[in-house]
C-alpha cells in the first residue's frame, strides 16, 4: 500500500484554486475571505504544498494539466462513524431505537479482527473517493477495530483522529467495557499511536447515556495525562435523548453540561450535533473551545432537528462539518454541505458557499488546532489536495457555463456535484484516487 518512495518530490498541479484564508460569516456573497487563482499551478514539493504560479514551471516538475478543472484543499469530516457503513441507510427510526436496531449489532461484527481490517481499509478509500482527505473518527467499543483503522490510515498517510469508543451501561453486553478494562487498553493504544505519524487519539465516550460518571471521571483522567489528546462525543442530537440525559444525570444543568462538570471539555473537544442547545451552553462551548461538528444529512435523516448555527456563530462558538455516516447517508461532503444550507434556508438564513466551504476544509483545521497542517492550499501545509470537474452531466453543463460571478459557480458545484465530480485525491502530495481507477495499491 505505501508507495512513500515511488512519489515524485516536484510535483505541479493546473488548475482553478480555490481556499478560503479566514471564516467569511453569514455575510454576503461578495468576501475578502476567498482565494481564487483560475489557471494557475499549484506547487507541491516531497508531502508540503510550496507555492502558485500562473506559467508553467519547467521541466524539473511533474506535470499534471488540470487545465479547467477545479482544485481545492481535501475535505475534513470531522464526525463519521467507520464501521456504519455497514448499515448506512437504514429505515424508519429516531436515534435511540436506530441504534439498538441497526447500529450496535452492525458495530458488534468489527470484535473480528478480520472484519475489522476490511471494514477500515475500505471505509478509509471511501473517503478517498470521496475527497475527503481527514477525519475524526468513531470506530467501535473493540481495540481491535482502533488498531485497524490507525493502521489503514497509516498505510494511506491520512490525518485521523479517533480512539476506543467507551460504553459503560445502557448497550448491549456485546459491546459494553468496564472502566478499568477500557482505562488500561486506552492507555496501551495511545502510547502506540498517539503522535505517530499524523495519527492523534481521542478519548471517546460515545455519548452520555451510555457512560457511567465514572468513566466519564476516568475518560477525563486520560486527556488529563496525554496532552494533545482528543475527545469526542455527541450532544444534544434528539428531544428524547436529551430528555434521557436530564433524568440519568439530574445535576447537570444541561446535556452539555455533563461533560463540562466531568471535566471533558477542551479546545480539543469535538461534539456532533448540538442541535437542542441554550445559550448558557452556546457560550460555554465559546469559552471552552470545544466544537459542534455539524451533521445536516444525519439530523435530516434521523428528523433530529435544525440547528440554530447563526446563535452558534454569534456566541463565538465554533461549527465544522461532517457526514456522521451511518446517521448520515452519504460521505459526500459537497452533498452535505447542500444540506446545511437547507437547514439553515428552512429558518430564513442564508448560508454562504464561502461559509459552507470554509466549515469543511480550513475553519475544520482551525477548531482542531490544525490550521498549519490542513484545510488550505497555504504554504507549509501539507498537500492533500483534491481536483474536481466543476460539473458533471448536461443540467449542471448548461448551469456552469450560465454562471455570471465566482460565488454562483461554487455554490452551483456545491448544490449539483457529489463525488462523481472528483477527479483525483492526493495525501501528502501521494495520489491516493483517481477516477476510473483503483490507485489505492
Ligand atoms: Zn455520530
Amino acid at each position: 500500500m505505501s508507495n512513500a518512495g515511488a512519489s515524485p518530490r516536484r510535483i505541479a498541479i493546473r488548475g482553478d484554486l480555490l481556499d478560503m484564508t479566514a471564516d467569511p460569516g453569514f455575510g454576503g456573497v461578495a468576501s475578502s475571505k476567498v482565494r481564487f487563482n483560475a489557471d494557475h499551478w499549484l506547487l507541491i514539493e516531497d508531502a508540503r504544498i510550496v507555492g502558485r504560479t500562473a506559467a508553467a514551471p519547467d521541466a524539473s516538475w511533474e506535470r499534471h494539466d488540470h487545465a479547467g478543472r477545479l482544485i481545492t484543499p481535501g475535505f475534513i469530516d470531522t464526525h463519521v462513524h467507520g464501521p456504519q457503513i455497514d448499515m448506512i441507510a437504514s429505515y424508519g427510526a429516531e436515534l435511540l431505537e436506530w441504534l439498538n436496531t441497526y447500529t450496535f449489532p452492525a458495530e458488534r461484527r468489527h470484535a473480528d479482527p478480520e472484519v475489522a481490517a476490511m471494514g477500515a481499509a475500505t471505509f478509509l478509500d471511501a473517503l478517498l473517493a470521496h475527497g475527503t482527505t481527514a477525519a475524526v473518527v468513531f470506530p467501535t467499543t473493540h481495540k481491535v477495530s482502533v488498531d485497524a483503522l490507525f493502521e489503514a490510515a497509516s498505510q494511506r498517510g491520512m490525518r485521523v483522529i479517533s480512539g476506543k469508543v467507551l460504553m459503560d451501561r445502557n448497550a448491549p453486553d456485546f459491546l459494553c467495557d468496564d472502566v478499568e478494562n477500557a482505562e488500561r487498553d486506552c492507555i496501551d493504544l495511545i502510547q502506540r499511536w498517539h503522535g505517530r505519524g499524523r495519527l492523534a487519539y481521542a478519548v471517546t465516550p460515545r455519548f452520555a447515556p451510555t457512560s457511567t460518571p465514572a468513566q466519564l471521571d476516568m475518560a477525563a483522567r486520560l486527556l488529563q495525562a496525554h496532552p494533545g489528546t482528543y475527545m469526542q462525543s455527541h450532544v444534544a442530537e434528539n428531544r428524547d435523548e436529551v430528555q434521557w440525559v436530564a433524568e440519568l444525570f439530574p445535576r447537570a444543568r444541561s446535556y452539555l453540561d455533563v461533560y463540562e462538570s466531568h471535566g471533558l471539555l477542551t479546545e480539543r473537544s469535538v461534539l456532533a450535533h448540538g442541535v437542542w442547545l441554550d445559550d448558557d451552553d452556546r457560550q460555554l462551548l465559546a469559552e471552552t473551545g470545544a466544537q459542534i461538528a455539524h451533521a445536516p444529512t444525519s439530523n435530516l435523516f434521523l428528523g433530529s432537528g435544525l440547528i440554530d448555527w447563526v446563535k452558534l456563530h454569534d456566541a463565538g462558538a465554533q461549527v465544522t462539518m461532517a457526514s456522521d455516516v451511518g446517521g448520515g447517508i452519504t460521505l459526500s461532503m459537497l452533498r452535505t454541505l447542500a444540506e446545511a444550507y437547507k437547514v439553515q434556508a428552512l429558518q430564513g438564513v442564508r448560508l454562504t458557499a464561502w461559509k459552507a466551504l470554509y466549515s469543511a476544509t480550513r475553519g475544520a483545521a482551525r477548531a482542531l488546532q490544525l490550521e498549519h497542517e490542513i484545510g488550505s492550499l497555504e504554504p507549509g501545509t501539507m498537500a492533500d489536495v483534491t481536483v474536481w470537474d466543476w460539473a458533471v452531466g448536461p443540467v449542471a453543463t448548461h448551469r456552469d457555463r450560465l454562471a455570471r460571478d465566482l460565488h454562483e459557480r461554487v455554490f452551483a458545484w456545491i448544490m449539483l456535484g457529489d463525488e462523481r465530480n472528483l477527479v483525483s485525491t492526493r495525501v501528502a502530495g501521494v495520489e491516493r484516487y483517481r477516477r476510473g481507477e483503483s490507485c489505492g495499491s
